[in-house]
This record gives structure tokens, C-alpha cells and sequence, in this order.
């Protein structure tokens, strides 16, 4: 699923390939009205005509195109990727909707699985609407992370994983940022002191900023954003059955939270 990190270098790519400024002047939809129903987009998707897109925002794993008088919000789901296709390009398969903007720059949305959404808000505050900080947003300071997390009884895995609380952190990297601040996903926040949940706040941080630089500088042969596997060297914790810490090398254990599964070292983590 994409996270924070490959939801920024989508943000980052489309900038770069110049959709800020530029006008929409078609829809298409995929041919079979009723899946196009099911990717939220068909009511609306129309009304894109003759809007402009003015920016591109991020909250956690949210992107939002900011028109003229409109915001439109992309949510990924499993398998959803934005292209911005060639001229001559055909579109890819899956593609769901494709949109054409000025100057012939065609966007698409591709999803096998159908389970992205692109939806209108009447405005940023309203895509983004029920979201807690953004995990990289630099004004989000250590000590209130700090006042957020600290003194609560609710174990730290699920709480990082709440986007009302701290948006943008994934299920990946809060199991990353755990075992480098060697906490078990488990562990009740009221038994974490201060200073460690200032390091765990400072691991998200940094477990978050490494996926970005590893996804930024491995584009695709076509520049664009990485698509994410399941392990690469974003990671410390390989997330499969069988392996190992990385720092003790014992076998990694597993925790359900949610259906959710978490990966941890049962010796480094307490
Ligand atoms: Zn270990």
C-alpha cells in the first residue's frame, strides 16, 4: 500500500512533470460504468473541465489537486499509481480514469484492484479533515508528539497507526521506527518515558526520510516514482516468516493488531 513516502515522490513527480498551471480539457473514463462507479469517480470527474490545477498537497498518505475552486483527493488504496503519459503513449493497462490537460499531458490513475478513490472536497481543510499532524511536516515539533503520545494506556503499534493521531505512518514504518528505538509494538504508552518517546519520534522520522531518498533517487526508466515491493532497502526488517533481526539475529516474531501484522525482535525489543 502506499505510504508517506511513495505518496511524496507521487507529489514530487507530478510536479515535476508540470501538472501545476495547467488546465484539464477531457475525461475519460474506463468502459464499464459500473467498476468506474466503484472508483468514487464518475459522478463528478467531469467537472474537472476548464479548472486548473493550482497545486499539489500531501497530509500523511493523502494527495489533494487543488483547483481553481475545487479540491480533487487521490486515495491509492492497494494498487493505485498516477502516470503521466507520452504524447503517443497508449494508455496502460488497468488504467481506470485518464485525464488530458492542456498541452496534451495526460494523467492517468491505474488500479488492477479498484480500490483507489478520487474524490471532490470544497477545500483542503475538508480533503484533509480528521488527519493529526503530518509525520514529516517540519513544524511538527518532537514535544508535541511528546504531549500526544505520552501518559496514554493504549499500546504504541495501533495508536502510530491511527491517522487521526499522527497521519502518514504506515504499517511499515512503525515497525521500522520501533526496532530502531528497540520498543515492542505491544508496550502501553504510560510505561515509555520522555526521552524515549522523543527518540521514537525521531526514528519516524528518519525510518520515513530514508524510504523517501531510497524511492526518490530509484525511479523508473521513465522517471517515474518507484513502485514499492515487498522488501528493498528502504527496510531494516525483512517482513517475511523465517527471518531475521538485523542487530541481534534472532528469529523476527510477529504480533496481529487490527489484521494488521506487526514484526518485531522479541530480544531487542521490550
Ligand atoms: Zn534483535
Amino acid at each position: 500500500m502506499p505510504e508517506l513516502p511513495e505518496v511524496e515522490s507521487l507529489r514530487r513527480y507530478l510536479i515535476r512533470e508540470d501538472v501545476v498551471g495547467k488546465k484539464f480539457v477531457k475525461v475519460q473514463l474506463e468502459d464499464k460504468p459500473e467498476s468506474a462507479n466503484r472508483t468514487g469517480t464518475i459522478a463528478y470527474a467531469r467537472q474537472v473541465i476548464d479548472r486548473t490545477v493550482t497545486s499539489i498537497e500531501r497530509k500523511g498518505k493523502q494527495l489533494s489537486l487543488v483547483l481553481d475552486d475545487f479540491v480533487l483527493g487521490f486515495h491509492m488504496g492497494m494498487t493505485g499509481q498516477v502516470h503521466v503519459l507520452a504524447p503517443d503513449e497508449a494508455p496502460p493497462r488497468f488504467t481506470r480514469v485518464e485525464f488530458t490537460l492542456e498541452k496534451n499531458h495526460r494523467v492517468t490513475l491505474i488500479d488492477p484492484r479498484r480500490w483507489a478513490k478520487i474524490q471532490r472536497f470544497e477545500s483542503l481543510d475538508h480533503a484533509f479533515a480528521g488527519l493529526g499532524p503530518d509525520a514529516l511536516d517540519p513544524n511538527f515539533a518532537a514535544s508535541e508528539f511528546v504531549s500526544i503520545m505520552e501518559g496514554r494506556t493504549a499500546q504504541v503499534k495501533p495508536l502510530l497507526l491511527n491517522q487521526s493521531v499522527v497521519a502518514g505512518i504506515g504499517n511499515i514504518y512503525a515497525d521500522e521506527a520501533l526496532h530502531r528505538v528497540s520498543i515492542s509494538p505491544a508496550r502501553h504508552l504510560n510505561t515509555i518515558p520522555k526521552t524515549v518517546l522523543v527518540s521514537l519520534f525521531e526514528a519516524i522520522r528518519a525510518s520515513l526520510e530514508h524510504a523517501l531518498e531510497f524511492i526518490l533517487s530509484h525511479p523508473d526508466e521513465l522517471g517515474r516514482p518507484y513502485i514499492v515491493d515487498a522488501y528493498d532497502e528502504r527496510m531494516l526488517l525483512r517482513r517475511k516468516p523465517g527471518t531475521f533481526c538485523p542487530r541481534c539475529e534472532i528469529p523476527i516474531s510477529t504480533l496481529k493488531f487490527g489484521g494488521r501484522t506487526a514484526y518485531y525482535c522479541s530480544n531487542c525489543q521490550s
